[in-house]
């Protein structure tokens, strides 16, 4: 039975000794190919779907190790900044183990989903009058001065636990693919996947990471006081792991492009047009490699390509009601159904 990644790749995680495992049989999410998107654009596509783990998104897997090291040296608490999906992961992972979790969260700018989440899992949730980046210095300043533990992806357990996606990949392609396709907000997941690829020696992709034009630091070369998107998992204008990201990026041959709200929206649609429901962050990468599609150079041209969709459309339901019209109201009976189905 499959028992977590942890159990799966322990040989492969640079864990301490004292971890003590705290799963929810997070990761083994499924790659799934998409033939008519692959047609489209010209190369053969498949996605990582983040959106299949236990709360929704891949945050899970370095919550598990995080969460997992933290109670195994006695932590009692556990903090997080979040812009939503990292909140839910911890909340849940610390109800598993028995800790008490707080989240500190941007006021006002949570998908319903995500709050939703770190609510039923019981963790105490604070919103800041200020942005994920304010929210994040005081989460560092918290866990130096008292034995409050931190969860964000600065933890380098986080990282451990991330790099397994990169892995499963490899193992699903009995190869690293061509390109990797993600969004980049606070850039701990970029950086895990290419640790994670150069230690599983299947090969290494080129990384495309993706950004959104309100929000892109590191595209332009400065932070983002005030960064502004719908896709609010990756509304970060500071990121934590900037440097590393770069570095990924520029040492696979890869690179950091920033695409606009509208693309990922239209990029959210191709996909759920295919059957993957992913929240709007979520569809950056596709949205990426879409734009790099038309231009004269793609160089993904007929390669092999994994997008990672980090998160599920149901995290962020919103962002889909707030624009359609509610569904037709119809009396009860056969003709009015028939009616509304077959007239133009
Ligand atoms: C956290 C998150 C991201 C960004 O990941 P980073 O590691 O911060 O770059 C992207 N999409 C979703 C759905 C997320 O929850």
């Amino acid at each position: 039975m499959y028992q977590g990644l942890i159990h799966r790749y322990k040989n492969f995680l640079d864990l301490p000794e004292h971890t003590k495992i705290i799963s929810l049989n997070e990761g083994n999410t499924p790659l799934i190919p998409m033939p008519r998107l692959s047609k489209e654009l010209g190369c053969e596509i498949y996605i990582k779907f983040e959106g299949l783990n236990p709360t929704g998104s891949f945050k899970d897997r370095g919550m598990t190790a995080a969460i997992s090291e933290a109670v195994g040296r006695g932590a009692e608490t556990v903090i997080c900044a979040s812009t939503g999906n990292t909140a839910a992961s911890a909340a849940a992972y610390a109800a598993r183990a028995g800790l008490r979790s707080i989240v500190l969260i941007p006021e006002g700018k949570v998908a319903v989903g995500k709050l939703a989440g770190a609510i039923a899992y019981g963790a105490q949730v604070i919103q800041i009058q200020g942005s994920f980046d304010d929210a994040l210095s005081l989460v560092v300043e918290i866990t130096q001065k008292t034995p409050i533990a931190l969860v964000n992806s600065i933890n380098p357990f986080r990282i451990e636990g991330q790099k397994t996606a990169a892995f499963e990949i490899c193992d699903d392609l009995n190869a690293a693919p061509d390109w990797l396709c993600l969004p980049v907000g606070n850039a701990g997941n970029i950086t895990s996947y290419w640790a994670g690829f150069k230690q599983y020696q299947k090969g290494l992709p080129r990384l495309l990471g993706v950004q959104a034009v309100g929000s892109a630091p590191l595209v332009f070369g400065h932070t983002f006081e005030k960064p502004e998107t719908i896709a609010t998992a990756i509304r970060i204008g500071k990121p934590a792991r900037g440097e590393q990201a770069l570095e990924a990026a520029s040492e696979s041959k890869g690179k950091i492009i920033a695409v606009s709200d509208e693309e990922i929206l239209s990029a959210q649609k191709i996909l759920a047009g295919e059957g993957v429901w992913v929240e709007p962050a979520s569809a950056a990468g596709v949205a990426g490699l879409i734009a790099e599609s038309t231009k004269s150079q793609f160089e993904a041209k007929g390669k092999r390509v994994v997008v990672v969709c980090t998160g599920h459309g149901m995290k962020d339901p919103a962002i889909i009601t707030e624009s359609f019209q509610s569904p037709k109201i119809i009396p009860a009976s056969y003709e009015s159904l028939a009616e509304v189905i077959f007239s133009k």
